[in-house]
């Protein structure tokens, strides 16, 4: 087994979660079994009880785990299917650790963050990837953090146990351009590297984040100054067209040859082909569209990244550069006529959500999209909408709503699942994870699919509410997915319209640039028709 860990300096959203995606997307195309993970130093057990706009998207594994939404990207970037193991938050370790303390695991001993913490951190770096040749081990935050330190030791600790062999450290750093002085500046890379040499670690690549390209002489600079061979300093440029650029990009620096030149694997060439097909079709699209999304985060894109990324793939799918327009969910509740909000519009996408806010702008979406006949998209809450939008102005239940917004609506259209209602601990005890959906034959979406049976990943407590079901299908409301095992409504789509579908679940979290989710590429391929028409 070959360890690579990727570390940050200088500041953060450095893009680290793309650069470990992207090298384990060039190992796998050397032929290489990647396992990828990562390492969160912050308190919480893990990121679902935090707020988007914090944090960004939770992302949702198979197994039901929340997690960070880098673990999105190395799913995206690889063909991996990651698990609880992939992922770890200092909360996590210390919860263990303590529970342990309390079980008289530690014979007495003084529980300390040296040996006992780190131990627990080098456990899940040993215990993953049973079936890999190489474990790609991103920490979360940057080099100095006080919360990265147990990490780091951690990792500087493992690198001693394998007697610094088969283990490599990477550090992507940023180089910053300063405008006054005109020049691109080394010493935040310096001394990042300084504060990391002080623990103990010294990188073996440093993969330097700049504006511009940085000269030979720059390298050189770094190199001396950080200790590296000049080879192993990689420049980043920032990304200009796609993020699904940088594994090319990486790959022209010759990332993957030193690494598995510095890690002693043999392996085949690079077979950087299809990635080179996505660029090529992101850049060179035949068609364009424009997609709103009804949306709340404004100003943060990463609160619905998955939604972003599946966009583009359903892009790549149709040979079409997909725009996406955000629409404030709470501006449209402020208007008289919405028309003007949507002149623009081809599709219209209404992600999921949590609470009150911007819902009654999000029924308008729904309402314009189905009397317009656009092509309409609604993921978790957006199906919700959908359905009592639906109830609202088809079948005339003008208070239908969620018990989410309005606990004791007369018509509960949507409605907390029955095994939610006596949950009260919030972290983790949502419907979690991968659950399969069967698919009704001559619906929109068994044709997407192409099968009977779907796996969908799933982050909600409420559902379609059973009691309403034939009065929906008696007036145009198909269900198309259902899971049979819980009699759960998954997917519903209007039986007159060219494209209209909610679904429970949330498919961008299957999306792949490689290989578009069917329900985004099928929504995207209905907007071209209809443009078309
Ligand atoms: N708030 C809704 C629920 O809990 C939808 C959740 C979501 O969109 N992920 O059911």
């Amino acid at each position: 087994m070959r360890y690579i860990f990727i570390t940050g300096g200088v500041v953060s959203s450095l893009g680290k979660g793309l650069t470990a995606g992207s090298l384990g997307a060039l190992l796998e195309c050397r032929g290489l079994r990647v396992c990828l993970q990562k390492f969160d130093p912050y308190l919480n057990i893990d990121p679902g009880t935090m707020n988007p706009s914090q944090h960004g998207e939770v992302y949702v594994l198979q197994d039901g785990t929340e997690t960070d939404l880098d673990l999105g990207h190395y799913e995206r970037f690889t063909s991996s299917v990651l698990s609880k193991k992939n992922t770890l938050t200092s909360g996590q370790i210390y919860e263990s650790v303590l529970q342990k303390e309390r079980n008289g695991d530690y014979l007495g001993k003084t529980v300390q963050v040296i040996p006992h913490v780190t131990n627990e951190i080098k456990g899940r770096i040993y215990a993953a990837g049973e079936d890999a040749d190489v474990v790609i081990t991103e920490i979360g935050g940057t080099t100095g953090d006080i919360e990265g330190l147990p990490f780091l030791e951690a990792l500087r600790q493992l690198a001693l146990e394998l007697e610094h062999e088969n283990v490599l450290f990477v550090h992507v750093t940023l180089i910053p351009f300063l405008k006054a002085a005109g020049e691109l500046k080394t010493k935040p890379t310096q001394q990042s590297v300084a504060k990391l040499r002080e623990i103990g670690i010294q990188p073996d690549i440093i993969i330097c984040r700049t504006e511009i390209p940085i000269s030979d002489d720059m390298r050189q600079k770094i190199s001396l100054f950080c200790n590296v061979p000049v080879k192993s300093v990689i420049e980043e440029l920032d990304l200009k067209v796609s993020i699904y650029e940088l594994p090319l990009f990486l790959h022209f620096e010759k990332l993957d040859d030193i690494v598995c030149q510095k890690l002693g694997l043999q392996t085949s060439t690079c077979e950087i082909l299809p990635w080179e097909n996505v660029v090529e079709k992101i850049k060179f699209p035949k068609n364009e569209c424009t997609v709103g999304l009804v949306a709340k985060y404004l100003d943060v894109k990463d609160a619905y990244k998955s939604v972003y990324e599946a966009i583009a793939h359903s892009g790549v799918e149709n040979d079409c550069k997909v725009n996406v327009e955000v629409i404030d969910a709470e501006e449209l509740e402020q208007l008289s006529d919405v028309d003007e909000m949507f002149s623009s519009i081809d599709g219209i996408l209404l992600p999921g959500g949590f609470g009150n806010r911007g819902v009654e702008g999000k029924i308008l979406a729904a309402k314009f999209a189905r009397e317009h006949r656009i092509p309409y998209f609604g993921l978790c809450l957006g199906m919700q909408i959908a359905a009592i939008e639906f109830a609202r102005h088809v079948l005339a239940y003008a208070d239908a709503n969620s018990t989410e917004m309005v606990p004791e609506t007369a018509h509960p259209v949507i409605r907390m699942m029955l095994d939610q209602v006596n949950v009260t601990k919030k972290g983790g005890t949502m419907r979690l994870g991968s659950y399969p959906c069967k698919l009704v034959p001559h619906t929109k979406a068994y044709e997407a699919y192409g099968s009977t049976y779907v796996n969908e990943r799933h982050r909600h407590r409420y559902e379609f509410n059973n009691d309403y079901r034939e009065i929906f299908e008696r007036h145009g409301m198909i269900i198309s997915g259902i899971n049979s095992d819980l009699n759960l409504v998954e997917i519903i789509e209007l039986q007159d319209h060219p494209w209209f579908m909610g679904v429970q679940f949330h498919p961008e979290f299957q999306s792949k640039p490689r290989q578009a989710h069917p329900l985004f590429a099928s929504f995207i391929a209905a907007i071209l028709r209809q443009k078309r028409r």
